[in-house]
C-alpha cells in the first residue's frame, strides 16, 4: 500500500514520528492509502526550509524568471491532468470528470499568475517638493496555507500559485482527508525548476500539524480555506505572532429567481450549485428563494429534476459522488432528519445506485420546499446536497431573506430587469454576485472570497497578489 511522506526541501521527507494516518477511499469505507503524519517537529523543517529558500533563492528570483518558472509548472500540470485527476478522484469521492476540471482549473491557475509575477509594481506619489515617494510591494516571506479536502488541487492553486507567484516560499498543510495530488503536484513543480524549500507540503491533522503551523513564529502570513470554527483558532493562533490571515470560509449562499428570469438557463445552474462535489462546496448555492408566482411550477422542475439524480462511485461517472468521510455522511444524514422531524417538506430525492459499495458514504440529493427562514436548514452550512427552497413575495423580501444569515460568501440573481439585477448586486451582503449565471464558470481571474461569517481577504485574480504581498513606501529627499 502507496505510504506518502512529507514534501520538504525539495524531497519526499519521512515524518520525525515515525506514524501515519490511514487514507480511506469514501466510494467504498476502504484504506487505500497512508500519509504521513506531520507534528511540530515536521513544520518546524518545513518552515526552515521555507526561509532558506526565501532568503537564498526563490527569494532573489528575478519575477520574471518566477514567472518563467510557475508557467512550466502549469504545463507539466496540463500533461499530467489525468493522473492527477484521478488521483484527486480517489482521495476525494468526486466524480471523475469533476476532478478532471479541478485539474484543468489547477493548470489555469499556475497559468494565470505565472503571467503576473512580472506585472505587478507599486507606484510614485506626489509629494513634497523635494521629494520623491514610491511603494514596492514585497512578498511576506513564509506563508503557511492551511486547505481542506473539497477542492484540494483548485485551492492549492489559487492560494499557492498566488504566493509562489508573489515572491513568497510556502508551507502547506492540506487536510488529511485528501492529500495525495497535492504531493504530486510538488514533484512537478520541482521538475519544473521551483528551488527546494520554495513549496513545501506537510501532512497530517488540523490539531496537531495544522496548529503547529499557525503558531509557528517564522510564518510571516496564514491563509485558511475551511471551516469558521476552525478559522478562528488559527487566527487566534496567527496572533500570538502578529502574522496576518486571510480566511475563506463557510457560505450559505442563496440563488434568489424572479418571475421575469430565463427559467430554461436557471434550472441546470441550480441544479449543478448544490449537486457539484456532492455539496460539499463553500459557495454551494444551498438556498434557492423563488418569486411565488413562479414558486409552484420552478418548484414542480426542481423536483423532477432531483429525483432524476444518480448517485455513485466515481468510476461510473455518476450525477453526485460519495460524501468524504463517515462523520460528514452522519452529519449531512442528521440534517435531513432533524427537518423532516421539524415537518418541513421534503419534495424530492436523487436516488444511490445499486452498484455503489455499501461501505460508502453516500448521500442522496435532497430537495427541501416552503422553508421558513428560521429553519437550521436555512441558516446552517450542510455542506451535503440538500437544497432549501423559500417562496418570496417582492424585492424587499427577496434582500431581507438573502441577507438574513451570518454567512456573506456568494449569491445568484436570475432576473431580466437591469435596475433590479443592480439594485440587488450592490445590496446583496457577499463577496460575489452572479447575475444570470452562478459562479462565472468558476474564472481564476475573478477575485472571490466573503463577508461576514464566510471570512475577510480575496483570492484568486490580481486582488489575490495584493494579499500576498506587503506594501512598503520610500520617501527619498533630494532638495
Ligand atoms: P476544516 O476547518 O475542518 O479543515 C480545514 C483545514 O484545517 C484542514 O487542513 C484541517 O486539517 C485543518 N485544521 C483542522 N483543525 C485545525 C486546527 N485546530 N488548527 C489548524 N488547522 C486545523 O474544514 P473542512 O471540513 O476540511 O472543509 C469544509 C469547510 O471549508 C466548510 O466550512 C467550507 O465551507 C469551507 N470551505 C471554504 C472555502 C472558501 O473559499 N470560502 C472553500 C472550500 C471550503
Amino acid at each position: 500500500m502507496e505510504e506518502a511522506k512529507h514534501f520538504i526541501g525539495g524531497r519526499a521527507t519521512a515524518p520525525a514520528s515515525g506514524e501515519s494516518i490511514d487514507v480511506i477511499d469514501p466510494s467504498d469505507g476502504e484504506v487505500f492509502a497512508r500519509i504521513a503524519r506531520g507534528d511540530a517537529a515536521d513544520v518546524d523543517a518545513a518552515v526552515r526550509a521555507a526561509r532558506a529558500a526565501y532568503d537564498d533563492a526563490w527569494g532573489q528570483t528575478s519575477a520574471a524568471e518566477r514567472g518563467r518558472i510557475l508557467s512550466r509548472l502549469s504545463l507539466l500540470i496540463a500533461a499530467c491532468g489525468d493522473e492527477l485527476a484521478r488521483l484527486e478522484a480517489r482521495d476525494t469521492g468526486k466524480p471523475l470528470r469533476e476532478a478532471r476540471a479541478d485539474a484543468a482549473a489547477l493548470a489555469r491557475y499556475f497559468e494565470f499568475y505565472a503571467g503576473a509575477c512580472d506585472k505587478l509594481h507599486g507606484e510614485t506619489l506626489p509629494y513634497q517638493a523635494g521629494y520623491t515617494v514610491m511603494t514596492v510591494r514585497e512578498p511576506h516571506g513564509v506563508t503557511g496555507h492551511i486547505v481542506p479536502w473539497n477542492y484540494p488541487l483548485q485551492i492549492f492553486g489559487r492560494s499557492v500559485g498566488a504566493a509562489l507567484a508573489a515572491g513568497n516560499a510556502c508551507v502547506v498543510k492540506p487536510s488529511e482527508d485528501a492529500c495525495l495530488s497535492l504531493l504530486r503536484v510538488a514533484a512537478l513543480a520541482a521538475e519544473a525548476g521551483l528551488p527546494d524549500g520554495a513549496l513545501n507540503i506537510v501532512t497530517g491533522y488540523g490539531t496537531q500539524a495544522g496548529a503547529a503551523l499557525a503558531r509557528h513564529p517564522g510564518v510571516d502570513h496564514i491563509s485558511f480555506t475551511g471551516s469558521p470554527g476552525v478559522g478562528t483558532l488559527v487566527a487566534q493562533l496567527a496572533a500570538e505572532h502578529h502574522a496576518p490571515v486571510t480566511l475563506e470560509l463557510g457560505g450559505k449562499s442563496p440563488q434568489i429567481v424572479f418571475a421575469d428570469a430565463d427559467l430554461d438557463a436557471a434550472l441546470p445552474t441550480l441544479l449543478a450549485a448544490i449537486v457539484q462535489n456532492a455539496g460539499q462546496t463553500c459557495s454551494a448555492g444551498s438556498r434557492v428563494l423563488i418569486e411565488r408566482a413562479i414558486y409552484a411550477p420552478l418548484v414542480e422542475r426542481l423536483s423532477a429534476a432531483f429525483d432524476a439524480l444518480r448517485v455513485g462511485p466515481s468510476a461510473l461517472d455518476p450525477d453526485c459522488g460519495p460524501l468524504i468521510n463517515a462523520r460528514q455522511h452522519r452529519r449531512v444524514a442528521q440534517f435531513i432528519a432533524d427537518a423532516e422531524r421539524d415537518g418541513v417538506r421534503l419534495a424530492a430525492q436523487g436516488k444511490i445506485v445499486a452498484e455503489a459499495p455499501r461501505g460508502g458514504f453516500y448521500q442522496a440529493p435532497t430537495l427541501f420546499i416552503d422553508v421558513a427562514p428560521q429553519h437550521r436548514i436555512a441558516q446552517e452550512e450542510i455542506f451535503g446536497p440538500v437544497l432549501a427552497a423559500m417562496p418570496f413575495d417582492d424585492e424587499a423580501q427577496a434582500l431581507a431573506l438573502a441577507n438574513g444569515t451570518r454567512y456573506g460568501l456568494v449569491a445568484g440573481v436570475w432576473t431580466r430587469d437591469g435596475a433590479r439585477q443592480l439594485r440587488l448586486a450592490r445590496r446583496i451582503r457577499a463577496g460575489q454576485v452572479f447575475v444570470n449565471n452562478y459562479g462565472a464558470g468558476g474564472g481564476v481571474e475573478l477575485p472571490f472570497g466573503g463577508t461576514g461569517q464566510s471570512g475577510h481577504g480575496r483570492e484568486k485574480g490580481f486582488e489575490a497578489l495584493y494579499g500576498f504581498t506587503t506594501l512598503k513606501t520610500i520617501a527619498i529627499r533630494h532638495g
